[in-house]
């Protein structure tokens, strides 16, 4: 695994925070991750150091398609933008991921809102090989657990033997809790994302970690997997890693702040420009 990993997620959350860059004039990496839950768009180093990074919450994509195509290439534009404000200067290309169970023909549009947004698209990769760019795992699991869609790749002398996904994800928990508590959608989201709260919503949303972790066993099962490597924003749900190990009977890890691993991975893979 990647030794400067906690380091890169820590830079991550500085990106997010910082508002200007003092003089870096190098080339940059930029990428784009349209998730079901959030967007986000970060600008690396060409040696991959975290530069600057935004994300918000939007409901543009649903299975990992785009659903509001206008909504998606506003959004993008809008933090383009807002990127290059802090930056100083132009961004021109981004690469960016699709859930890896999407068929080819429906990624297209992934490229389509980048383009639309001013972006040339300069790579389109599967989101669990992203994150293992971050990760640098040689042989393991690495499941991306994102807002509508579970991610599975499994890697053999670090390279992707097999991928998959699934529809569910943190979504699913937020709903079991809006249901749970009688609250809504919106207010459950908020609950959910507050890791104070977490040790209250546990016994709730222990059923869906417990079904994600069948998921994975199910995908997994064929391959010899010492590990599993959960990323994604629902992989921060406190005590996760547990519950998965205890369904799947395999070591499993959270590294660092999960969130950021796929977008980060995504940035990676642009070519430099
Ligand atoms: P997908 O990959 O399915 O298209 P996405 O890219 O939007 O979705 P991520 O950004 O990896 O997915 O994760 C979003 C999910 O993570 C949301 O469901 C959000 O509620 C959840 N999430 C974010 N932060 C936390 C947290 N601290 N604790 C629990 N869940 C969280």
């Amino acid at each position: 695994m990647n030794p400067n990993l906690h380091l890169i997620l820590e830079e991550a959350d500085q990106a997010i925070q910082r508002r200007s860059i003092n003089g870096y004039r190098g080339r940059v990496r930029c990428g784009v991750d349209l998730g079901t839950a959030y967007v986000s768009l970060f600008v690396l180093t060409e040696d991959n150091q975290p530069l600057v990074g935004t994300y918000t919450y939007a409901e543009i994509v649903r299975d990992g398609l785009v659903v509001d195509f206008g909504g998606a290439v506003d959004l993008v534009r809008k933090m383009k933008a807002e990127i290059e404000e802090r930056l100083g200067f132009e961004l021109h290309s981004a690469a960016t991921a699709y859930p890896p169970g999407v068929p080819l023909t429906e990624v297209r549009a992934t490229r389509y809102v980048l383009e639309a947004a001013g972006l040339n698209c300069s790579a389109l990769v599967d989101e669990p090989t992203a994150a293992n760019a971050v990760l640098e795992v040689d042989n393991g699991a690495v499941v991306d657990i994102g807002g509508g869609t579970t991610g599975i790749a499994v890697v053999q002398d670090g390279r992707v033997i097999y991928t998959a996904d699934e529809a569910t994800g943190g979504t699913h928990f937020t709903l079991v809790i809006s249901g749970a508590l009688k609250i809504p959608f919106a207010e459950a989201e908020a609950r959910k994302i507050n890791p104070a709260e977490h040790p209250r919503l546990f016994t709730l949303v222990r059923p869906v970690m417990e079904k994600v972790g069948s998921i994975i066993l199910n995908h997994i099962q064929p391959f010899d997997v010492e590990c599993i490597y959960l990323v994604g924003g629902t992989s921060a749900f406190s005590g996760i890693e547990r519950v998965i190990e205890s369904v799947t009977g395999i070591k499993t890890i959270v590294p660092g702040n999960p969130l950021f691993v796929t977008p980060l991975g995504i940035a990676m893979n642009d070519q430099l420009s």
